[in-house]
């Protein structure tokens, strides 16, 4: 037998073939009952149309019955079946497994084992044990069951997949901007109710343009993922978030932080980033690439909003590029 599927129908199954003339003696019947023991019933026609079956159980039941075997055993099959009430449960071969299990299951409880009739095409019949459809049904589930926990592993794989690509940045691996806009809202938030400190580090790569045009967009990319690497080497608190704001631009933002310690923050990635000593020959201000930084520091209040702390950083930053680049600026030192 092929393997089942949801698909599956009964010509997928075992089917019996023994159909027979209504004139056919019981005794012949019996014989081959006797012979095959697997074999659920008899299927009986009149003029090659379907009339009955008869299960192998109530044939031989009625035959054993007082006189039973006189009565029935020399005359044709007819008589026997003249007695029976049942009426043959019928499918077409292309009637799936799931839907024949459950109309079987329907019946009344003494014919819910008689087996059923299957007709491969007009006047072709079969016979269908009731058990061996009932232990596919059974293979069947297992087996949606299978297909349902993979469905579910690959949802939650593509969701969590799906989950990176919206916050995460696939060149640098840091967050991105979408993530940063949250996080900064949230911190916000959070800080204000603290009445606590909320620092922003602006970080922009300088004579960015000139490198790309001068090694390469690949040598860019390169250059982008080691100073994200060296920005995020000093970031240790859980709280705070490195994230690609832009092009060559980075942030960090650092709750419960106040000026003093943005700025420590800010000297230590500078410096890494200086270390990393990667050449840049049309930089102005240094053979190696450098970054500038603006830093702003807040305790939020009803009257600001985030996007505030942003501008007081990019200020920071534009001052810090228009005074020569390679060094940072905190907002406040502006005024
Ligand atoms: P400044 O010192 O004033 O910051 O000058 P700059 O050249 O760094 O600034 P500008 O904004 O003129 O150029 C930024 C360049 O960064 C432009 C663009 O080619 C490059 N860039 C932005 N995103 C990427 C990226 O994902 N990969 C690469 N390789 N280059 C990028
Ligand atoms: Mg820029
Ligand atoms: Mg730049």
């Amino acid at each position: 037998m092929q393997a089942l599927s949801l698909e599956s129908t009964l010509q997928d199954l075992f089917l019996y073939d023994f159909t027979i003339e209504s004139s056919t003696l019981s005794h012949t019947v019996y014989k081959v009952f006797a012979d095959n023991h697997l074999l659920p019933g008899v299927i009986i026609t009149q003029q090659k149309l379907l009339w009955k079956m008869i299960s192998r159980r109530e044939f031989l039941e009625r035959m054993s019955r007082p006189y039973g075997l006189e009565l029935f055993s020399r005359r044709p099959i007819s008589n026997l079946c003249m007695l029976s009430k049942n009426e043959p449960l019928v499918f077409s071969s292309d009637t799936r497994i799931v839907i024949a299990a459950k109309q079987c299951l329907w019946r009344s409880p003494e014919l819910v084992y008689e087996p059923v009739v299957v007709e491969l095409k007009p006047r072709e019949y079969r016979l269908l044990d009731v058990y061996q459809l009932l232990v596919a049904q059974s293979d069947i589930h297992e087996l949606a069951n299978l297909l349902i926990q993979e469905l579910y592993y690959k949802l939650e794989t593509a969701n969590h997949k799906l989950q990176k690509l919206a916050t995460v940045d696939s060149l640098t691996n840091l967050a991105n901007r979408r993530q940063f806009d949250e996080y900064l809202y949230q911190q916000w938030q959070q800080m204000r109710r603290q009445i606590d400190w909320l620092s922003l580090i602006l970080i922009d790569v300088d004579y960015f343009k000139f490198y790309n045009d001068n090694y390469g967009h690949i040598a860019g990319d390169f250059c982008l993922q080691e100073v994200a690497k060296a920005i995020k080497s000093n970031v240790q608190r859980a709280t705070d978030l490195v994230a690609r704001y832009g092009g060559e631009e980075f942030a960090v933002i650092l709750p419960t932080t106040s000026a003093d310690g943005a700025i420590y923050l800010a000297e230590q990635i500078m410096n890494s980033v200086r270390n990393l000593k990667i050449v840049h020959k049309k930089s102005a201000v240094s053979p190696y690439v450098t970054i500038s930084l603006g830093v702003a520091s807040v305790i939020p209040n009803l009257e600001m909003k985030p996007s505030d702390l942003i501008a007081l950083a990019d200020a920071a930053l534009y001052k810090a590029k228009s005074s020569g680049r390679d060094r940072y600026i905190l907002h406040a030192e502006l005024e």
